[in-house]
């Protein structure tokens, strides 16, 4: 039974010591305090494989993804997402959310995917919007109560693993506006109380404060980005943050971008403060979280920039175990895959991360990958 030694583990809540972990038929069989390693990774932390709760392997994460969706076949969208699900993987995000698609591609992916290829990948398809609304060309328009609890029951019935509902406009998509709302709160309840009922979880799209406080009455399960923004900045409602903080919703955080001396488009930039100030407020207010890059919507967020997300939460003050939990334990909770994924216990899927060091002393020791496993084989 092959068995991998560390001098330290992460084992998704907790940093322990040297440990021994042992693999069979890709999944955890035991882990040891001590005992004899067929490999022996040295000075590293071994973590369970990170989770990104939200990105699209659809888009290509250059300057204009959506031009570049809009000339491109399935077939060569599928192509691209084949690289993007590597390069994840080799950044040892063993698993994605991929919260919007065309045409259920990233689901297409998934059972396409051999363990080595790429991450598990959980899908939503096209999001949910209204006609015309925040990301409409990827095909998931559905307006009115009857039009939305249609387009939930049709993503169940093609097996995608969540929903996704666009609760407010976003910067991508021209025309929409993130700081107003789509939906009336009647077509949001529609839409989670049918995908309750299939047993699929629901991810709001919500920027505006009026949108998370509706995402947050309509009972959805995790509230994506979640930045209060307004017409020119970004402003936490400290009542709508007590709220989130009493409630049973995770709030996936947008983070994760790597360095680069462009500027940001000017409807991010002026707000830019603002969105630092809503983190600042979602934290201390001891909101749960998980990290969801959105890599894949522009040059800065490139197919596996998770591992970023940590490093510039812990510059805003949050605890670095809290960001290792929120990319392990917690995101794995946000996609409902907490039986298998995660953390380092024995029956879970042996999905590893080694990194140099130990990223609680340093955080940014997550961009220094020595050995990436997906179900017990090593793909780095
Ligand atoms: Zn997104």
């Amino acid at each position: 039974m092959p068995a991998i030694r560390a001098r330290r583990l992460f084992d998704g809540r907790e940093l322990l010591g040297e440990r021994v972990v042992h693999v069979e038929d890709g999944r955890i069989a035991a882990v040891a305090d001590r005992g004899v390693a067929d490999l022996d990774l040295g000075d590293v932390t071994l973590l369970p494989g990170l989770i990104d709760c939200h990105v699209h392997l659809v888009f290509d994460a250059g300057v204009d993804p959506v031009a570049g969706l809009a000339g491109a076949t399935d077939e060569e969208l599928l192509d691209r997402m084949r690289d993007a699900a590597a390069a994840t993987l080799a950044a040892g995000v063993t698993t994605v959310r991929d919260l919007g698609d065309r045409n259920f591609l990233a689901l297409r992916l998934a059972r396409k995917l051999s363990v080595t290829e790429g991450p598990e990948i959980l899908a939503a398809g096209p999001p949910i919007t209204t006609t015309k609304g925040h990301c409409w060309f990827l095909g998931g328009e559905a307006d009115g109560v009857d039009g939305v609890r249609a387009a939930v029951r049709e993503r169940a019935r093609r097996g995608t693993h969540v929903v996704k509902m666009m609760v407010t406009g976003g910067e991508m998509t021209p025309g929409t506006h993130s700081h107003l709302r789509q939906y009336g709160l009647a077509e949001l309840r529609a839409a989670v109380e049918e995908a309750h009922a299939h047993g699929l979880p629901i991810a709001a799209h919500a920027h505006a404060g009026a949108g998370i406080a509706d995402a947050l009455a309509a009972g959805f399960d995790t509230i994506e980005h979640c930045s209060f923004l307004t017409e020119d900045s970004a402003e936490p409602d400290p009542a709508i943050i007590a709220r989130l903080a009493a409630s049973d919703v995770i709030v996936s955080v947008t983070a994760g971008m790597v360095p680069s001396d462009q500027p940001p488009p000017p409807g991010i930039a002026r707000r830019i403060p603002g969105i630092l100030q809503s983190l600042r407020a979602l934290y201390a207010a001891g909101v749960p979280f998980v990290i969801g890059s959105d890599a894949g919507i522009g040059p800065i967020k490139p197919h596996g920039v998770l591992p970023h997300g940590p490093a510039m939460l812990v510059g805003l003050g949050y605890a670095p175990l809290d960001t290792l939990r929120a990319v392990t334990s917690q995101a794995a909770r946000a996609c409902r895959v907490a039986d298998r994924k995660g953390s380092i216990m024995a029956g879970f899927d042996a999905d590893l991360l080694a990194v140099e060091g130990d990223p609680l002393a340093d955080v940014t020791a997550l961009l220094r990958p020595v050995a990436v496993f997906r179900m017990g084989r090593r793909v780095r």
